[in-house]
């Protein structure tokens, strides 16, 4: 059972030691990960784990420090300072490229598809990076997003704001994720497709993929996660289910404006 842990006071110093009980089997570990736009300090040795076959939530304020996370982890930030190990091995050294080869994809807030090209050239554009597994990708996607399957001769731009997320999401499906990083997938969704979308992640989940996601959908976000975690200024300040966090009255204080009104 994970353990929560307490909050920073007020100088910003966590009140209680991390805890980390989880006894399952690491797939990615940061550790005392910092990173500096310039002057900008957006992270502050931060620690988190997500371990296979677990989805993974990071919730935050504006500017608290999600996407710079994320991003480090994908490689696209460099130097950090810290330790980003996946599978064992050192990565925060790494170049993009080397990232998504270990199977490490990350779906940035609001990417695009790419409007002129059918969604299944969508698609083999995510494989382009691992072309040996193409085809049951491609059926996996399609039992996924059946709506993909049916429309995989139209150009991307024709489809609904719900079915291009399914797009990015099945593109990056397609790049062979082993750990998925999704920056506030469900921006824009209708509740809808919301609750599909998170019926979909689930499924995923199911068939063997990790999942890492942030975003301002507070609510949506930690009911569908295993473990989660609070940033606040570029810190974690606290971990624990997803449950946990969203009854946790520190989370409830920081993040009240964004619960109301995201859900
Ligand atoms: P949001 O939910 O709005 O996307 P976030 O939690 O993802 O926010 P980040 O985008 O990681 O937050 O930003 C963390 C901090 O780093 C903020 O103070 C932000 O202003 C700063 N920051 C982000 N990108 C840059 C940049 N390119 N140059 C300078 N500062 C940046």
């Amino acid at each position: 059972m994970p353990t929560i842990i307490a909050h920073i006071d007020a100088m910003g110093r966590p009140r209680v030691k991390a805890l980390d009980m989880n006894m399952e089997k690491p797939l990615l570990a940061i550790r005392n990960l910092s990173y500096h736009y310039g002057d900008i300090q957006a992270l502050f040795r931060a620690n988190l784990t997500v371990c296979e076959g677990q989805i993974v939530s990071i919730v935050g304020a504006n500017g608290s420090g999600k996407t710079t996370l994320m991003k480090a982890v994908a490689g696209l930030l460099r130097p950090v300072q810290g330790e980003i190990r996946y599978q064992a091995e050192s990565i925060q050294t790494l170049p993009v490229h080397e990232v998504v080869r270990r199977g490490l994809i990350y779906v940035p807030e609001g990417m695009k598809t790419f409007p002129l090209m059918s969604v299944l050239e969508n698609l083999e554009v995510g494989a382009y990076v691992s072309r040996d597994q193409k085809a049951s990708r491609l059926s996996f996607v399609f039992e996924l997003f059946p709506v993909l399957a049916e429309k995989q001769s139209h150009l991307a731009k024709s489809l609904s704001g719900g079915q291009k997320r399914m797009l990015t999401l099945a593109r990056g499906l397609m790049s062979g994720a082993r750990l998925l990083m999704l920056d506030d997938p469900f921006l824009g969704l209708s509740p809808r497709d919301v609750n599909r979308l998170c019926n979909t992640l689930r499924q995923i989940r199911r068939r063997g993929h990790t999942l890492f996601m942030a975003g301002q959908h507070v609510r949506r976000i930690l009911r569908v996660a295993t473990r989660a975690y609070l940033v606040e200024q570029g810190r974690i300040t606290l971990s624990g289910t997803g449950d946990q966090l969203l009854d946790h009255p520190h989370l409830q204080e920081s993040l009240l404006g964004i619960i109301a009104e995201a859900g």
